[in-house]
């Protein structure tokens, strides 16, 4: 009775580890999580005080569809400060997420049949979306010896007539790569010539620990006007519940996306966007954010040189986001798979990690070093020694 493309939507196959994670902790048992998809800090307390100050005066009610002007004006800002873009508020649309920017995108351009280019590993949300969209996911494998980045001709190879957009994630979940400057500038080209569509998905913009992070759409008048920029606070600023995300793109586009956005979600709760106001308005947002890249980049170098340590695991140093994404193939093939792995691990190791294959990229183990040090030396540790009853 449902309907088919319900009836193709894949259920996550992270959801049965950290399902299983949570009811061993749930019993008492000790379990290291590397799950997590979020940071491990607290939303900052002015970004609090203002949504609870707006509140309180009664911003309770309905919001504009596209966002609260304010909300889009600082976006506006910020954007041509930080990103060199320039956007106007008419061309900035907010919405629950970046999940829902996202979706409501694809819902603006896909006709059955589309095809839209995903660099493998890509982050599980995006192929589940397409489908539902009526749209189809083509992958384009990276290879991990060439930093997990793709080339301008290695994209070339998957362009079809159907092709509609390609969807980059730089810094990358799950891999943590970032991509060349060089490279994203010739697929930006390479778009531009082809008529095609690029989704920028940033929400990793402020944990680059190398390299420097561009936004796409800074390459041209051009680019930019082919370009969805994709961007949430749920990263940047620990505000992943808050559900505020956002979307700069040409004003064409913009109004179809606010219009989806007043026919599904209305508007992003309306205090809710006070606070968002208040994270990019605020002096001591910099510093907060600046904290807390510090403290992953020490984490990333701590959790990088301790997976080394494990005999038969290649492991790919992160430049970017809050993930390492080792190879763990000697092992997952030893079991039949890595999502066996990860239920060994659990079982037998008692630590939580996201298998691979739920990114595209089977025999891997994504790891979130959103987790406090002692956690990270405990849970690499605990690997280690349940890995050694399988060599
Ligand atoms: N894009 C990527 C690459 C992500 O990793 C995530 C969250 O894990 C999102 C988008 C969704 O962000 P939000 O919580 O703002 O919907």
């Amino acid at each position: 009775m449902l309907s088919r493309r319900v009836a193709q939507l894949e259920p996550s196959a992270t959801l049965t580890i950290t399902a299983k994670a949570k009811e061993l902790k749930a019993k008492g048992v000790d379990i290291v999580g590397f799950g997590a998809g979020e940071p491990d800090f607290d939303t900052p307390d002015f970004v609090k005080e203002a949504c609870t100050k707006a509140l309180m005066e009664g911003k309770t009610k309905y919001a504009p569809s596209a966002g609260i002007p304010e909300l889009r004006e600082a976006l506006a800002e910020k954007l041509y400060r930080e990103n060199g873009v320039e956007y106007k508020p008419s061309e900035i649309v907010v919405s629950a997420g970046a999940k829902m920017v996202l979706f409501l995108i694809f819902m603006s351009i896909l006709n059955d049949g589309d095809e839209v280019l995903l660099l493998s590993p890509y982050w599980v949300t995006y192929p589940e979306q397409i489908k539902l969209l009526g749209g189809v996911p083509i992958e384009v494998p990276l290879k991990e010896e060439e930093g997990f980045s793709p080339t301008a001709e290695l994209v070339a190879e998957y362009i079809t007539d159907k092709t509609k957009a390609i969807v980059l994630n730089s810094p990358n979940n799950p891999t943590g790569a970032v991509y060349s400057q060089e490279e994203l500038k010739r697929i930006a080209e390479l778009c531009l010539e082809r008529g095609i569509f690029l989704i920028s998905d940033e929400c990793y913009e402020a944990f680059v620990y190398e390299d420097k992070f561009v936004s796409p759409a800074s390459f041209s008048k051009e680019v930019r006007d082919i370009t969805f920029t994709v961007n949430a606070f749920s990263k940047t600023y620990s505000m992943t519940g808050w559900r505020v995300g956002y979307v700069a793109c040409p004003e064409k586009y913009a109004k179809v996306i606010a219009n989806l956005n007043s026919q599904t979600v209305s508007n992003v709760t309306t205090f809710a966007q006070y606070g968002a106001l208040e994270a990019l308005r605020n002096p001591e947002a910099k510093e907060y954010v600046s904290r807390m890249k510090t403290e992953f980049q020490r984490r990333r170098d701590r959790a990088y040189e301790l997976l080394l340590t494990i005999p038969e695991v290649k492991v790919f140093k992160p430049k970017g986001a809050f993930y390492i994404f080792p190879d763990f193939s000697f092992y997952a093939e030893k079991l039949g798979s890595d999502l066996k792995l990860t239920q060994f691990l659990l079982e037998e190791g008692k630590v939580a990690c996201v298998p691979g294959s739920a990114f595209g990229a089977q025999g891997y183990l994504r790891l979130s070093y959103a987790t406090s040090m002692n956690n990270i030396e405990k849970g690499i540790e605990r690997i280690r020694e349940t890995l050694e009853k399988l060599a």
